[in-house]
């Protein structure tokens, strides 16, 4: 029989749905995370009262604007821009930008609503926020990228800012564009407010440590869950779907830490090299050339190319860390990781599994580690590139992966302990959306409606 927590919780669901129609991702990352609250709204019904749900699935704001530009040949392009300024109980708003053409007025609002509990699990003083454009910068030219770069900023910029909201990169969008962003902006507001932004180059205030945190953040993170069941990296088969930065930089730490890394794909296929990916290799391919990932068997002969890039998944391996993108692990592709016996998954990327391959990794009692947890380590480091512009000082490398560590291990055990508290022990994925929920609605109470 249904508790009135629960009632409370599927009649928000329900209504969230019928005001975001068509909003499918929305949609399943709130189910997601509505999922782990019940034993929270029974233990303290004040939330109920406070009808914090409600409060907390309806951004704050969302700004869509229209971003002109112009191609080498002088034609005329039109994109939609998308910001969410969802949740400022814990500081400014802040979230990466995404530039890609799937993305949607959905995709923004899930990636914003999962942030807003990511970034508590942070610890950091920062509010959840996104952002993003249907604009695909593949094979366009730097030119191009530039002149769409400043038409978005042309408009985003009255809404931003270093104690309002603060962008970062994400899917098509890393230093570079932030660098153009920032230049556009700068010359808008007539002050160079370093702060405005993360994830910059280090010459214009940029933090040592942030290109690696989210991928080195990820392995720290799933190094903490195995030590606690007795297991590590060493000598683990490990798949790590995306060739991006985060993908990149997570075959790097495990490979360090003694993994063997077999396979990363991009989005026109994967490799499989069982003498170990070379990553030096998947950098001079994809970043260097911006070829496809197909170019690094002329590189290493032994390895494999395989056209389909979700595939990736039929690899046995003992670590799974999904890094490419949201839904990229269906209940099949679960179905043959478990089958496969795989030890533990950890999401690199936002929600890159679907409700059912959860489950399927939960039932089968593969360790799951989930993406607003494991992920969080580059957001953290945004926050740590905040600081740094606020006092201009600067930290070293060494003393950021430090503080990254720190806070890796944080994340684990408050979320660890979140999850034993409210009766789902070992259950992580409830853990972190039950901490970072609390943190939030705790905050969002004392401020009043
Ligand atoms: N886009 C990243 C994320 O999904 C980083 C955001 C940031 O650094 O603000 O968390």
């Amino acid at each position: 029989e249904q508790t009135e927590a629960g009632a409370y919780i599927d009649r928000v669901y329900q209504q969230m749905v019928e005001r975001n129609p068509g909003e499918d991702e929305f949609h399943q990352a709130v189910r997601e995370i509505f999922d782990a609250l019940e034993p929270v709204f029974e233990a303290y019904p004040m939330y109920r009262k406070e009808n914090i749900l409600e409060r907390m699935v309806e951004p704050e704001r969302m700004i869509t604007f229209r971003v002109p530009w112009v191609d080498d040949e002088g034609s005329v392009h039109i994109n939609r821009g998308f910001r969410v300024q969802f949740n400022s109980a814990l500081g400014p708003y802040k979230g990466g930008t995404r530039f890609h053409p799937s993305v949607n007025a959905g995709t923004i609002k899930f990636l914003g609503f999962e942030q807003i509990l990511k970034n508590a699990l942070t610890e950091q003083p920062i509010g959840g926020g996104k952002g993003g454009a249907d604009f695909d910068p593949k094979g366009k030219s730097d030119a191009e990228i530039m002149r769409f770069c400043q038409s978005f900023m042309n408009e985003l910029h009255r809404y931003i800012g270093p104690d309002t909201d603060i962008p970062a990169g994400d899917i098509g969008v890393g230093p570079k564009e932030i660098g153009y962003m920032f230049g556009e902006y700068k010359k808008l507001r007539g002050r160079f407010e370093s702060g405005a932004f993360t994830g910059k180059a280090i010459e214009h205030g940029g933090i040592l440590g942030r290109t690696e945190a989210t991928g080195y953040g990820a392995v720290y993170f799933m190094k903490e869950m195995l030590k606690d069941h007795g297991q590590s990296f060493e000598n683990q088969t490990v798949v790590v779907s995306g060739a991006g930065n985060v993908s990149i930089h997570a075959m790097e730490k495990a490979a360090e830490l003694g993994a063997h890394v077999v396979a990363c794909s991009d989005s026109r296929g994967y490799i499989y090299d069982k003498n170990g990916i070379n990553i030096e290799t998947v950098r001079e391919v994809k970043q260097r050339q911006g070829n496809s990932l197909s170019a690094y068997t002329s590189y290493h002969p032994d390895a494999e190319h395989h056209d389909n890039p979700s595939a990736i998944w039929q690899t046995a391996c003992d670590i799974a860390l999904p890094c490419a993108t949201q839904n990229e692990i269906n209940e099949e592709a679960a179905k043959t990781l478990t089958a496969n016996n795989v030890k533990a998954v950890g999401e690199g990327a936002n929600m890159p599994s679907t409700l059912q391959a959860i489950r399927t990794f939960q039932e089968a009692g593969v360790l799951f580690a989930p993406a607003k947890a494991v992920n969080a380590g580059g957001v953290a480091v945004s926050a740590l590139e905040m600081a740094q512009n606020s006092s201009r000082l600067a930290w070293t490398f060494q003393e950021v992966d430090d503080k990254l560590q720190d806070i890796m291990k944080t994340i684990y055990q408050n979320s660890t302990q979140a999850a034993q508290s409210y009766g789902r022990s070992g259950d992580l994925a409830s853990g972190a959306n039950i901490a970072g929920f609390v943190k939030t609605a705790d905050a969002m109470i004392k401020q009043g409606i």
